[in-house]
């Protein structure tokens, strides 16, 4: 899943020694079709990428390495892609915080937060999830992403009862500008909700 924000987690003196965030791709599959993304020109049906899942010995491998350099700062799970789509994703998030002194940020377009998903997410004590949602408004939102309005809201929702004592949630809307962006803030009114005007080049 794309993301408008990085961590601001880091001082100064960290800052010089390594990158504030550190994206790994564990995959390049997504469940959307969002007309903000570049995803269908990359890892989508016009992409020009290969396709595929990280190999484990890679995994592996980037773990031993942010271990060895000592890293502090965040482990983004996520790009242009949707991570909970990855079932191997909550092991990762442990390892991460088990064998590092890194943290685990994820960020989601919400759809697959299934009861089943929520605990998982919540069980593997990562620190942040960025929920992507472009529009609370059902017709656009669906037109915007080619998910189901009511799915994505209602998991949203539950995710963020059962997880907000446990867990930091933003939800970041890439809106047009014609989205009623108050609308949106109203449907979440116990989370930071963040608007950035988007404009679709044709
Ligand atoms: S959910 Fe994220 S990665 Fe997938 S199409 Fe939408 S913006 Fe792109």
């Amino acid at each position: 899943m794309a993301d408008l924000t990085t961590s601001p987690l880091q001082s100064p003196s960290e800052t010089m020694q390594h990158p504030g965030a550190i994206f790994i791709q564990l995959h390049t599959f997504c469940n959307a079709k969002c007309i903000n993304c570049p995803h269908p020109f990359t890892y989508g049906q016009k992409g020009m990428h290969p396709k595929g899942i990280m190999e484990e010995k890679v995994w592996n491998k980037i773990v031993q390495d942010i271990k060895s350099m000592e890293y502090r700062n965040q482990i983004g799970l996520y790009l242009q892609q949707e991570p909970l789509l990855d079932s191997t994703i909550f092991k990762k998030i442990k390892q991460i915080n088990e064998e590092t002194q890194a943290f685990v940020v994820v960020s989601t377009n919400g759809s697959l937060l299934d009861e089943k998903m929520r605990k998982n997410l919540i069980e593997s004590s990562l620190q942040t999830v960025h929920i992507n949602i472009n529009s609370a408004d059902k017709e656009q939102y669906e037109k915007m992403t080619g998910l189901v309005f009511e799915r994505t809201i209602n998991n949203v929702k539950s995710f963020v009862n059962e997880a907000a004592d446990k867990i930091h949630i933003e939800i970041n809307c890439p809106v047009l500008p014609e989205v009623d962006t108050d609308k949106l803030i109203r449907l979440f009114p116990n989370i930071k909700v963040t608007t950035v005007q988007i404009k679709i080049l044709t």
